[in-house]
């Protein structure tokens, strides 16, 4: 499966994240990493952000995208992967879609990990560390503060508060996201791909519903996508009477991409057209030499139908 994760800083979208790429055996690619190993390795694409990096300037999009594509290649992204941190914005999430698109990889699903301003903000600001480097504890004054205040429960150190977890850091942080976010949720919901997933509650709990999200609804649109195509392959193939005719099965099929929430429909069309395509030929049995050649153009149509339903597929 291929997703988009998106959610707040404090939003707990990395825990998701971990528990996805266990349980689907799917990579997470990150920007940050992918462009640190690049430079690492020195190859072309890392000599070129290593030279933006170096002059202070970004690095352009399209390095960054051609080294998601470089990762996407690799075998471990065959069964899908899981975009963390990019795209921030929508000329990136259109050019991602593009080269998703050429690569017959779309996305499937943009995740949004859904919390609070005011819950992530007692998250961030209240976060204390055991000032031990061997302890390392993590509390939450709010969530989960210690027994005894300011001190490690476990070693008794000092808890230490981040001076980048203060409320005004944190809070300029949330907007920059808020910011940058809101778009791209607009952008995914209007193709139809956006589930949100509320972040509040056990880790379990929230993962519960992640998964419910693509096994209930990514998992069946998917099926019912090649099941159409093939309905409608055979519909068309089988029995239509003209080359005219096969187009029409091969609608449902297209419909089925634009609605993601209703996974059942497309086959039942597809099999319904079946009676009718058989119906249509008979007015003109007489025409002998229409019967003859009629099969021929109509198998001739069948893959190009598919083809379109696969465009369809990639365009959405
Ligand atoms: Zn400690």
């Amino acid at each position: 499966m291929r997703i988009v994760l998106l959610g707040a800083p404090g939003s707990g979208k990395g825990t998701q994240s971990k528990l996805l790429i266990e349980k689907y055996n799917i990579p997470q690619i990150s920007t940050g990493d992918l462009l640190r190993a690049a430079v690492a390795a020195g190859s072309d694409l890392g000599k070129k952000a290593k030279a933006a990096m170096d002059a202070g300037q970004l690095v352009s999009d399209d390095v960054v995208l051609g080294m998601i594509q470089e990762r996407l290649g690799k075998p471990d992204a065959k069964a899908g992967f899981i975009l963390d941190g990019f795209p921030r914005n929508i000329p990136q999430a259109q050019a991602l879609d593009a080269m998703l698109a050429r690569m017959g990889q779309p996305l499937q699903l943009a995740l949004l990990v859904d919390v609070d301003s005011e819950v992530l903000m007692k998250r961030l600001t209240g976060r204390r560390t055991c000032s031990s480097a061997a302890c390392g504890a993590i509390y939450n004054i709010y969530f989960s503060a210690p027994k005894a205040p300011g001190k490690c429960d476990k070693c008794g150190s000092t808890l230490a508060h981040r001076s980048d977890d203060n409320e005004n850091t944190v809070r300029s942080r949330l907007q920059v996201y808020e910011k940058q976010t809101a778009p791209l949720v607009t952008y995914y919901k209007a193709q139809g791909k956006l589930r949100t997933v509320r972040g509040t509650g056990s880790v379990n709990e929230i993962f519960k519903n992640v998964t419910d999200i693509i096994e209930v609804q990514m998992r069946p649109l998917a099926a019912a996508m090649s099941a159409a195509s093939a309905a409608a392959a055979k519909a068309g193939g089988g029995v239509a009477p003209k080359p005219a005719k096969p187009s029409k099965p091969a609608k449902p099929a297209a419909k089925a991409v634009a609605k993601p929430a209703k996974p059942a429909k497309p086959a039942k069309p597809a099999a319904k057209k079946k009676p009718a395509a058989k119906k249509k030929p008979a007015p003109k049995p007489k025409k002998k030499v229409v019967k003859k050649s009629a099969p021929k153009k109509a198998k001739k149509a069948a893959p190009k139908k598919k083809k379109a339903a696969a465009k369809a597929k990639k365009k959405k």
